[in-house]
């Protein structure tokens, strides 16, 4: 019977602030069909846009990334979160709901003209996913694609990164 990957993913009603539905992928995770599924969609859709590299962001697009980048069996860098990668880094800054972040990427890990196909669990307002577009071109590299697990539809996320190829598995309002 077909997994229906919505089905594994819990909803938090209030986390981790009021007004916030948080959708929990540790749920999904617990069950390695749903798990393997996800991965294996993942992978279906992201061929077509003929990668040379995935690149996943901190820290739940590396769940997904991982065993997408070993079966596709392509490099797999790391945008991280600032202060963890000890080499030499790119950074961006940008603005979240309440204050700042930083992404940061190795500098010498993309290769100019290597088309990078960008992984996260999920979109909401596009600002991580926008953040990690602007490094990797910043590097060199070429958007390819953008594939996430879930996608909050009404938040502006595909607006904002519009103009890339963009891929989710399930939609929530
Ligand atoms: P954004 O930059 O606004 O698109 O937010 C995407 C990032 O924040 C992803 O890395 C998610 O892990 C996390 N995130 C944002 N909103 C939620 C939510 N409602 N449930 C779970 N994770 C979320």
């Amino acid at each position: 019977m077909a997994i229906n990957i919505a089905d594994y993913i819990r909803n938090v009603p209030d986390f981790p602030v009021a007004g916030v539905q948080f959708k929990d992928i540790t749920s999904l995770l617990l069950s390695p069909a749903a798990f393997s599924d996800t991965i294996d969609r993942m992978v279906a859709h992201a061929g077509a846009s003929k990668p040379d590299c995935l690149a996943a962001i901190d820290s739940r697009g590396f769940l997904f990334a991982a065993p997408m980048a070993v079966r596709m069996q392509l490099p797999l860098l790391l945008i991280r979160k600032a202060g963890k990668l000890p080499g030499e880094t790119l950074e961006f800054d940008y603005s979240l709901e309440y204050g700042n972040s930083t992404l940061e990427i190795h500098a010498g890990d993309i290769t100019p003209g290597h088309r990078v196909l960008i992984i996260d669990d999920l979109l909401a307002t596009g600002g991580s996913l926008n953040a990690a577009v602007s490094l990797i071109e910043k590097a060199g590299g070429i958007t390819a694609s953008i594939g996430v697990v879930i996608e909050l539809i009404g938040l502006g996320g595909r607006d904002a990164l519009s103009g890339y190829h963009l891929f989710s598995l399930v939609s929530f309002e």
